[in-house]
């Protein structure tokens, strides 16, 4: 450990805090990160992995309180552990967290929790890894902040008078978080059908949809989807193979939910909803509708900014080939599409994770170094 005196955005000088040596430091402790340090950990690399929140497995924690997975736990392991019991059911979120929070204790994986990266940098021919109170230098790091980050809810909600209780679908935890009445839940996918059917049981519910999604059954000659996509090897296309890209196409199908099961759970259809005003929403086809709660499964953007290196298009779109980037050392895991429709799936991670930590093998820092004093950038 060596200290550093690091100052502030106004330059002044900030009590120093404490740097720490690593060969890599991977930022987020979700399924991507662990499986990524079970990989480190084989090749007893000297690594951190840093979690924002307080707890394990933050992201699953923070879905709906009744989330079913849509993959059967036969597709839900990480490397080197089984998901336990019946491979053909489909397990439940607490079931997902635990599993997790299993993992990292089996194979002591070194997740220090209450650390948000706050930015990375380039100094040196290393990255320097800030966090609040400390920070890091090391010669590598994976990001694995997740494909799903910043809860995106369209302004269009802004009109919405206060008496309506809104929330994003990260905020709905079970039908007692919405107010009795009329609720319309906003977006088509996997997390509106969920959410709108579970609200059905008890209360009027409208569902406004976008655009639509290809609707596929969970099972199919009592048979799981998945197992379809693995044996035909489609899980497996890549980003860039010609089926890839018409399954990145076609990107948004509805596992497991049916529209017709919502009808008949008395859920009626809308749009997409395209204005408000008071407690009135108004939907594409021309209806309005007075709404006591909205539900937004609108989804989410990923925020990059604190990434202080030049790996990101002019849409704030990180740029690699299968998680590696111009950057020598950094790296991408977890992130939709980044190598297969697995990437960021729980049962393909391994993959890509295998693949980053064969890369961190291969690095040879000191060519590196050369090749980006040479004004050249490498991948490994
Ligand atoms: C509603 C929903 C249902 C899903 N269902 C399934 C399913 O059935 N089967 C399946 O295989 N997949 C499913 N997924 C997809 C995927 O498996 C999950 O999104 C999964 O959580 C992604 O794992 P991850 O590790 O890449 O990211 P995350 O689980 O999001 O983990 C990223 C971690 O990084 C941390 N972090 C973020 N920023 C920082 C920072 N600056 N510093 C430090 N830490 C940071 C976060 O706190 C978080 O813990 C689902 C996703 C959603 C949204």
């Amino acid at each position: 450990m060596r200290a550093a005196v690091p100052s502030d955005t106004k330059g002044q000088l900030v009590p120093s805090s404490v740097t720490t040596r690593r060969d890599v430091v991977v930022v987020g402790g979700g399924q991507a990160g662990l499986a990524v340090g079970y990989f480190l950990a084989e090749q007893a690399r000297d690594f951190t992995i840093l979690e924002a929140a307080s707890g394990p497995a933050a992201a699953w924690r923070d879905r709906w309180d009744s989330l079913k997975l849509f993959t059967s736990a036969r597709y839900d392991a990480l490397p080197g552990l089984d998901f336990p019991g019946d491979s053909d059911r489909y397990p439940t979120r607490d079931e997902v967290a635990a599993y997790l929070e299993d993992y990292a204790r089996r194979f002591e994986l070194p997740v220090e929790l209450d650390s948000r990266v706050r930015s990375i940098r380039r100094s040196d021919g290393s990255y320097i890894v800030e966090l609040d109170d400390r920070s890091y230098e090391a010669e590598q790091v994976v990001i694995a902040t997740g494909p799903f980050q910043v809860p995106f809810v369209p302004p269009i909600a802004e009109g919405l008078d206060p008496s309506v209780v809104q929330m994003h679908s990260t905020a709905y935890r079970s039908p007692e978080s919405v107010p009795d009445g009329r609720v319309l839940v906003v977006g088509g996918g996997n997390t509106g059908f969920q959410i709108a059917e579970e609200l059905s049981a008890s209360r009027e519910v409208h569902l406004a949809i976008g655009s639509r999604q290809t609707p596929l059954p969970q099972r199919v000659l009592g048979r799981d989807l998945f197992w379809y996509l693995d044996t035909t090897g489609l899980i497996g296309k890549t980003t860039v193979s010609r089926i890839g890209k018409l399954m990145r196409k076609r990107e948004d199908t509805l596992i497991g939910s049916s529209p017709r099961r919502a009808r008949r759970a008395g859920i009626e259809f809308h749009g997409r909803a395209v204005g408000t005003a008071g407690s009135t929403v108004s939907f594409a086809e021309g209806a309005d509708l007075d709404v006591g709660g909205v539900v937004w499964a609108t989804g989410f953007r990923v925020d990059h900014s604190w990434i202080d290196v030049p790996v990101f298009d002019g849409n704030g779109r990180a740029v690699h080939e299968r998680g590696v980037t111009n950057s020598p050392g950094l790296y991408f895991l977890g992130q939709l599409w980044q190598h297969t429709r697995g990437s960021a799936l729980l049962g393909w991670v391994k993959d890509d994770a295998e693949y980053i930590a064969q890369q961190v093998a291969l690095f040879r820092p000191a060519a590196s170094r050369e090749l980006e004093a040479a004004g050249t950038s490498s991948k490994n």
